[in-house]
């Protein structure tokens, strides 16, 4: 059977299966539990489990994007959202003296987690620095 003949293309169906077990996308069905911030249709926002600061929490869509790398132009306006999103519960919630955003991305970027994500971290003494500085 070729992809034309079935209901839906073959990305469709990988994207359902990721969807399935994906970790973030069971956070936002409610399969596991999570220390939610913000919700609304388009975009949660939780507690990481595993703080690296006093503040550190993560903002993803509710739709499953595995990657920065997967990003179409549809997603703009998301994305945007997202962004504007992060300095208003920063301050909110006790990091409003500045903060880092960070998105891995991909196995360069050290990603561990398959679903876009920024973390949003601060709400202590300024951080080290971005990355130890190769060696010359
Ligand atoms: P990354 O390395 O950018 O993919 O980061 C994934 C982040 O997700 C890590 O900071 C983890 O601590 C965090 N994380 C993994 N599982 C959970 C969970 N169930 N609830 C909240 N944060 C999580
Ligand atoms: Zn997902």
């Amino acid at each position: 059977m070729t992809w034309t003949e079935r209901a839906t293309p073959p990305s469709a169906n990988r994207n359902r299966m990721q969807e399935a077990s994906c970790i973030f996308c069971r956070i936002v069905r409610g399969e596991i539990p999570s220390r939610r911030l913000y919700e609304d249709e388009e975009i949660l926002a939780f507690h990481d489990i595993n703080p690296l600061a006093p503040v550190h929490f993560l903002i993803i869509p509710t739709s499953h994007i595995a990657s920065m790398m997967d990003l179409e132009e549809e997603h703009r306006t998301l994305l945007g959202k997202m962004m504007v999103l992060a300095p208003r519960l920063a301050r909110d919630h006790g990091a409003g003296d500045g903060f880092r955003l960070i998105v891995n991305t991909g196995r360069v970027g050290r990603q561990e987690v398959q679903h876009v994500h920024m973390h949003i971290i601060g709400g202590g003494e300024p951080l080290g620095s971005m990355l130890p500085r190769p060696r010359s």
